[in-house]
């Protein structure tokens, strides 16, 4: 008898958080780190919203709520909705969740049979196929390109679709790329949906970069477009927005009551319910007209980081990297750093078995976080179905410009250290 479950051997992960225990061991070999890995805004959340939080545990709110969350948040967040995207809301299918990712598996969950297909993008946020294998569904990555500039077309969209359809899972402003849909990109995706796919279809639509968008872009959602929002699961949260990642704190908005009967008895079995004093201060996070200054602070700042470090990095001979039109994220190609460091040819010549358990963005990652103390994520983090041959990092701009420079200089240095990674790689031993 196995001690783990088989279901356990499907079962993916956020490289972001595991990254850390290499990290660890750099800073313990005297590596001073940059830390460019984390998906976190570096701002603290705002004290209007901590005061709420603060108040309500000293007031005694601090038992069980309602599983689907307290109606004044809810509410809140209906009228959120109606005002950012002209949707109609019944508060009685929004469903509050501990963050923005617990809808993921709930969806999967509650509508993904074994053998059903789930379209979702790659790069994409990993723990999206991880759910998809999870659950027992089929993964079919709708392939993102830098060519086109991480969006896709109908067209792309549409040769996916097929009879196992079951789940499309769409996500803008995009992590890992940072690239946004405009309303003619949704506009097109909706067309094909409509046109392709039953009913019963659902379409997940990640929206927990809402708030993070530059140069004046503004965010569409597919559950504005004419029948989508019968069939759409829209997702966000507080997490990103409003800073509050360790809070823990996002929602789902339902098609139909069964749908948020269902999720409401995930978190039944689960968490029983988001803790009320945290749902309190989320409420003000939407409510209080502070926020709007807190929010377009952050988000300023993450557009001056971006408009330093995207050129800076093209000036770095073999980094080529687009503009993010949102998050905070940067996703350079690196392909000719790989080859300029001679880590292509050493990947080719790993045994099989390490070069399945690798890519040579990952050796890259590696040599940058040993031997340069710059931490940043591998492509292979974001989806590794269908992955291979693309040679991409990402890094979050959720940092100081002053770290963002130290990183850029650092990466320029790494650049042309062909020697130093040779040395690497025969002094790690890491991939055998
Ligand atoms: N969806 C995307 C695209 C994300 O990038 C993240 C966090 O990195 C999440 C969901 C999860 O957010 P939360 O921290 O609110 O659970």
């Amino acid at each position: 008898m196995a001690l783990l479950a088989g279901r356990m051997a499907t079962l993916g992960t956020e490289n972001a958080f595991k990254l850390g225990e290499d990290i660890a061991r750099a800073a313990a070999r005297g590596v001073d780190v940059i830390r460019l890995n984390l998906g976190e805004p570096d701002f603290d959340s705002a004290p209007h919203i901590n005061r709420v939080a603060i108040r309500e545990i000293e007031a005694g709110n601090s038992h069980y709520c309602d599983p689907a969350g307290i109606l004044p948040l809810r509410r809140a967040i209906a009228r959120h909705l109606r005002d950012s995207r002209g949707l109609e809301v019944d508060p009685g299918r929004v469903v509050v969740t501990p963050g923005a990712k617990p809808p993921i598996g709930y969806t999967l969950l509650t509508h993904v049979d074994p053998g059903d297909e789930v379209i979702y993008p790659s790069p994409g946020f990993p723990i999206y196929e991880s759910w998809v294998t999870f659950a027992g569904g089929r993964p079919v990555p709708l392939q993102l390109t830098e060519e086109r500039g991480f969006a896709f077309t109908a067209d792309d969209l549409e040769a996916l679709i097929s009879e196992r359809t079951k789940v499309i899972i769409l996500c803008s402003p995009s992590n890992p790329t940072g690239g946004v849909l405009s309303r003619d990109d949704i506009e097109g995706v909706a067309e094909v949906i409509r046109r392709r796919c039953r009913p019963e279809v659902r379409i997940y639509s990640d929206e927990i970069y809402e708030h993070i968008l530059f140069d004046g872009v503004r965010h569409h959602s597919i559950a504005s477009c004419e029948g989508m929002a019968e069939r759409t699961i829209l997702v966000s949260g507080h997490s990103k927005g409003f800073a509050m990642t360790g809070w823990r704190l996002g929602w789902a908005l339902l098609p139909t009551a069964e749908e948020a009967a269902a999720f409401k008895q995930l978190n039944i079995n689960l968490v029983s319910c988001v803790p009320p004093f945290i749902q309190e201060a989320g409420r003000a996070a939407y409510e209080d007209p502070a926020s709007r200054d807190a929010v377009a602070g952050m988000v300023a700042a993450f557009a001056r980081r971006r408009d330093y470090v995207v050129p800076a990095l093209n000036a770095i001979d073999g980094i080529r990297c687009q503009m993010p039109k949102g998050a905070f994220y940067v996703f350079p190609n690196v392909a000719g750093l790989c080859e300029r460091l001679g880590i292509l040819e050493a990947y080719e010549a790993l045994p099989a078995a390490a070069r399945q358990r690798t890519s040579p963005a990952t050796m890259l990652q590696m040599f940058l976080l040993y031997r340069h103390g710059v931490a940043t994520m591998d492509r292979n983090s974001f989806g590794r179905i269908g992955a291979e041959g693309q040679h991409f990092l990402r890094l979050s701009i959720a940092t100081g410009l002053d770290n963002l420079k130290r990183a850029v200089a650092r990466l320029a240095e790494a650049a042309a250290d062909r020697d130093g990674f040779a040395a690497f790689l025969a002094e790690e031993n890491l991939w055998g």
